[in-house]
């Protein structure tokens, strides 16, 4: 369902990521690691176009976003990024609007439906996340662990076919992953595709199908949880994984 060949990206002098390569099935769960700066985001942020990339190619159900380094047409790029949901970090909510607004916001702006049917819709994805009842209240009402399932509803809004998640739990106090995952892990039985840049080792070892090891921009290893996390067959995924585990 996406194909990423030989993506390049430098800021000025620094090289973030060299050449990199992989493919993602439908139906299947990624998971991204690799140590802080190796281009995990910069990555994320390229398959969703919000950097630009300087050379290589990204293309979702064969549709290139970006072609040997020559981005599409805005229509077409438009189209085919709108495919992709993105989950961030720090949850990018907007503060003045309640959380079904959140929802509906991005949506009705591209006339993707009439107003109802949007608010509809946002109201039975906040009771898929468990938050059925914080419709109308503003995000600083709600604890991290809410803020980040509102902003996964959000994504879903528009019927991705890929979600892309960076590092969504990495915000949040220990105590408040749990439910976060717990929706995550939820999507996954669902057969959503995803990748999920993580820390968290134990959420890669369960519900990814594939591992993928970033460091220094590129991708050193990838394989089954099992395979890569136990059994790594390169030096510097064993190094990084006696680190972190
Ligand atoms: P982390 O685990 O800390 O989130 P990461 O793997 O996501 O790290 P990136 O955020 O992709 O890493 O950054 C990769 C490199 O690119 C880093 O050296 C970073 O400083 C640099 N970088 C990222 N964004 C920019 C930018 N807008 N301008 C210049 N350099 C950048
Ligand atoms: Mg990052």
């Amino acid at each position: 369902i996406l194909e990423v060949t030989n993506l390049k990206k430098s800021f000025g002098p620094l090289e973030v990521l060299k050449q990199i390569s992989f493919d993602v099935n439908k139906n299947e769960v990624v998971a991204v690691i690799g140590p802080s700066g190796s281009g995990k985001s910069t990555m994320l942020r390229s398959l969703v176009h919000l950097e630009e990339i300087d050379g290589g190619s990204i293309a979702v159900d064969g549709q290139f976003i970006v072609q040997e380094g020559v981005y599409s047409k805005p229509q077409q790029l438009k189209q085919i990024t709108s495919k992709m949901g993105m989950v961030f970090q720090h949850f990018n909510l907007f503060p003045h609007l309640s959380v079904l607004d959140n929802l509906v916001l991005a949506p009705k702006l591209l006339k993707e439906g009439s107003t109802a049917d949007l608010r509809k819709r946002g109201v039975e994805l906040l009771a898929k996340v468990g938050l059925a009842d914080k419709a109308d209240v503003l995000p600083a009402k709600l604890s991290g662990g809410q803020k980040q399932r509102v902003a996964i509803a959000r994504a879903l809004m528009r019927n991705p076919d890929i979600l892309l998640f960076d590092e969504p739990t990495s915000a949040l106090d220990p105590e408040l992953t749990g439910e976060v995952l717990r929706v995550m892990k939820d999507l996954a039985q669902e057969h959503m595709t995803m990748i999920v840049v993580t820390h968290e080792m134990e959420f890669a070892r369960d519900v990814a199908d594939t591992v993928l090891f970033m460091d220094n921009g590129e991708i050193i290893e990838s394989g089954s949880p099992v395979d890569l996390l136990t059994n790594p067959k390169k030096e510097r995924t064993k190094a990084f994984l006696q680190r972190t585990m």
